[in-house]
This record gives C-alpha cells, sequence and structure tokens, in this order.
C-alpha cells in the first residue's frame, strides 16, 4: 500500500492558507473536489478499477490525462486532478483540471486488451467527457493509439465528429505535431532558464534522469543535443551511471532491443534509489510520485532538482530540501509543456485552424517564460523565504479564487 498523497496536499495548502491569508471558505473552496466518477470495466473475467475526476473547472473545461498502471488508485487520482487544475492556472489556460486512471498492468496486456480497456474507459465515462466539458490526454503507459482508440469510441457513442474531446492525439486524428514531445520540451526549456538563472556552469554540469519514458527519454534526448553531460537515467527495472557521461541515442536503442536501459554496458549497473543519491548538479525527476521521501531527502547531493513527473517529492521530504538550500523547479511549472501543448492542439481542433509548428513553439516559449517570470518575482518578493513551489501555487490559486469570487461562488 502505497503512502497517501492527497493528505500531504492539505498540508500544502495549509501553509498558503496562512501567507496568503485565505479565509475558511477560501481553503475549503481550493480543497473541494467537483466530481469523482468511479468504474469496473469489466474484461473478460476480470473487473478492472477505473477513475475519472474532476477536481474544478472554475476556469474552463476539466483538462488532465489518463494513467494506465497496476498501482493506480483514487488518492492518486484525485492527487493529480487537483495539481492540473493547479498547473493550468499557473501557467494561465483556460482549464480546470481532472484525471483519470485504469487499475491494471498495461505491460502484461495484449494490443488488442489495452484498445478493449481505452474503449471500455470511454463507455463508462463518456457521458462526463467532452471539448466542453472534460478533455483526457495521455499520462503514464498511454500513448497516442490509446487517444485513437478512446476518440473513436467517443464519436461513436455521441454521433459526431469531436476531435477535440481529446487530446494527444495521432496527427492523422488531427493531434498536434507538437505534442508527441511537449512534455519535454517544455522540460527543457525549464532547465535551461534554471541553468542560467542560477549561474551554473553548462560545460561542467551533471545530470541525472529518473524515468526513461516519454517525457524523461525526450528531455534527455533534448540535452543531450545540447551537449549537456548525462551521467545517470533509469527506468522501472533499473539505473546506469558512468561519471563521464552517457551516449543517450545508444542507451535508447538499447532500452529499445532489450527493454530496459540497464542492458547499456559502458556504465555501472545502479538501482533507482541509487540514482537519487549521486552527487550530480541537476536532478531530473521523470518516473512517478513520492520518489523522495523523508526516508532518501537527507542523501540527495543534487543541488537543483527539476520535477517532470507529477508529485515526486513528498511534502516532508520537500522540507528536508529547502533546509539544505537544495532548489526544487516544481512539477507544476516544469511538466506544463505537455499540457499547453495540448491546449493548442484542442484550440485548433475548436476552430479548424491548423497553425505553423514554428509559432506555435514561440507560443510554446512565450507562456514558459510569462509563468517562470511571475513565479520568480513572487519568489524573489518573499525574500527567497518561501520555495520556488510555493510561489507558483500561490500564483495558481490566486487566480483560481478570482474566478470563484466573479462567479458568485465566494458570497
Ligand atoms: P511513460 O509511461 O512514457 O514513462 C514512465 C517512465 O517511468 C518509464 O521509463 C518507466 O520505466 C519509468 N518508471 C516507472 N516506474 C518507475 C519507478 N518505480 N522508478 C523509476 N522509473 C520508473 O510516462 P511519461 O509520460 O514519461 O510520464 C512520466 C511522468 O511525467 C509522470 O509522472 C507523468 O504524470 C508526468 N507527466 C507526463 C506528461 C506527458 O505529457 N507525458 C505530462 C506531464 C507530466
Amino acid at each position: 500500500m502505497k503512502n497517501k498523497i492527497f493528505p500531504n496536499i492539505v498540508k500544502k495548502l495549509e501553509e498558503i492558507k496562512k501567507i496568503e491569508k485565505l479565509t475558511d471558505k477560501e481553503f475549503s473552496l481550493l480543497l473541494r473536489v467537483k466530481k469523482i466518477n468511479r468504474a469496473q470495466l469489466k474484461i473478460g473475467n476480470k473487473k478492472l478499477l477505473a477513475w475519472r475526476i474532476v477536481f474544478n473547472d472554475t476556469l474552463g473545461p476539466a483538462k488532465g490525462g489518463i494513467r494506465f498502471h497496476p498501482d493506480v488508485s483514487e488518492d492518486e487520482v484525485k492527487s493529480l486532478s487537483f495539481w492540473m487544475t493547479i498547473k493550468s492556472s499557473l501557467v494561465g489556460l483556460p482549464y480546470g483540471g481532472a484525471k483519470g486512471g485504469v487499475k491494471f498492468d498495461p505491460k502484461k496486456s495484449s494490443p488488442h486488451e489495452l484498445e478493449q480497456i481505452s474503449r471500455k474507459f470511454i463507455d463508462a465515462f463518456y457521458k462526463e467527457l467532452g471539448q466542453d466539458k472534460d478533455i483526457p490526454a495521455p499520462d503514464v503507459y498511454t500513448n497516442s493509439q490509446i487517444m485513437a482508440w478512446m476518440l473513436d469510441e467517443y464519436e461513436k457513442k455521441v454521433g459526431h465528429h469531436e476531435p477535440g474531446m481529446i487530446t494527444g492525439k495521432p496527427l492523422e486524428l488531427q493531434g498536434c505535431s507538437l505534442r508527441d514531445n511537449a512534455t519535454a520540451k517544455g522540460g527543457f526549456i525549464i532547465t535551461e532558464k534554471t541553468i542560467k538563472k542560477f549561474k551554473l556552469n553548462k560545460k561542467n554540469i551533471k545530470i541525472a534522469i529518473q524515468g526513461f519514458g516519454n517525457a524523461g527519454f525526450h528531455l534527455a534526448q533534448m540535452l543531450y543535443q545540447d551537449k549537456l553531460k548525462i551521467v545517470a537515467v533509469s527506468d522501472s527495472k533499473n539505473g546506469i551511471y558512468n561519471k563521464d557521461g552517457l551516449n543517450i541515442n545508444q542507451v535508447y536503442k538499447i532500452k529499445n532491443e532489450t527493454g530496459s536501459v540497464s542492458d547499456y554496458k559502458q556504465a555501472k549497473q545502479i538501482s533507482n534509489s541509487d540514482l537519487l543519491e549521486l552527487p550530480v548538479d541537476i536532478l531530473i525527476l521523470a518516473a512517478l510520485e513520492n520518489q523522495i521521501t523523508e526516508d532518501n531527502a537527507d542523501k540527495v547531493r543534487a543541488k537543483y532538482i527539476i520535477e517532470i513527473a507529477n508529485g515526486p517529492i513528498s511534502y516532508q521530504a520537500n522540507k528536508i530540501l529547502f533546509n539544505k538550500n537544495i532548489i526544487v523547479v516544481p512539477d507544476i511549472l516544469a511538466n506544463s509543456g505537455g499540457v499547453i501543448v495540448s491546449y493548442f492542439e484542442w484550440a485548433q481542433n475548436r476552430t479548424g485552424d491548423i497553425l505553423d509548428e514554428e509559432y506555435l513553439k514561440k507560443l510554446l516559449q512565450e507562456k514558459l517564460d510569462n509563468s517562470w517570470q511571475k513565479m520568480i518575482e513572487l519568489y524573489e518578493k518573499h525574500n527567497k523565504k518561501i520555495d520556488l513551489r510555493t510561489a507558483a501555487y500561490i500564483i495558481a490559486i490566486r487566480r483560481i479564487l478570482a474566478a470563484e469570487k466573479l462567479r458568485g461562488n465566494l458570497n
């Protein structure tokens, strides 16, 4: 049984309540879940637990990915839907937050079973979804093919075309060319900003990356192409470390051939927990939640951590890292490239326009520049007595509460 995540979100908001002097009403509104949808998907003689949770949609239709994982729980989906709410608000999108999950092991499922599960998910929840209501996207162990099956099933059910009901689709089904590596692209921009802001010497930086999937691999590839030294990477099986740097293209090739990065021979085998404690400058977390907790936070030697995964550092661990002067660039900004480009895809689907890729890249850069700037300004205004996460949360929460007030929900 995993540690619960949502109680830590409550603690974080209690902290912000004090800083922002929020009323009890504002505080409870921020923690109110709009709708929890639960289902059991019947696949053969198995019944898989599934959720679609809308946390808050005061800023617009809810947005958030769908996760296929054997450890998915309601607590996790609810926490992820909260983070989506905060993230969309921080980066100025017209969205609320939602998330979905199905509890099973996709690695042990055939493509036929994956298709069945994807279609059953839509059968269970299609009435809750729609381009003006709640818009899913990929997350851990889901991809554009799964989005395609889901779109197809949805359109069959409602009897009309509606590509804007889901993002992260293949290009042929009105996806967006940037979406495949959007999270990594955003993560790359934010890593560059971190290097510049904190005046790190690019030539000497050592980077370790946990997670080698859509987000982790693409980001590793972009950093490698930019001549940054990646000394360690890991996947769900294990990790590898070479203090002189890894050839990321080779590691990718091996991972594709054998299924694991640990078959790359020009490096030492390490465990996932070893990777978190390596003597590096930047640690990039791109796997799952709660990877750094109070059990290992003290052993972290990186000076900067970039959160590409959602919630990879527990509440208590965050405090330990802050006291050790380790700068953590929070998930809600560092991984927001995914939802920003999903927004471009959704906007194109709704208008029928097809926007130029270079223009969209510029827009992504601008959105991240603005959000980064606002976060840094608030962080510095508090004389660095709060961390970057707190600054980012405050910006997001102010926008949500302003919308709630305008709607009359705070009277
Ligand atoms: P993915 O399914 O493509 O890859 C997940 C990676 O994590 C794989 O390399 C897997 O081997 C590794 N992994 C799984 N369990 C692990 C463990 N216990 N220890 C170490 N590594 C482990 O997923 P992704 O899309 O790359 O998502 C990774 C993280 O980024 C998630 O937290 C996700 O919510 C977040 N994220 C993804 C996107 C996106 O657009 N893909 C957007 C925002 C946030």
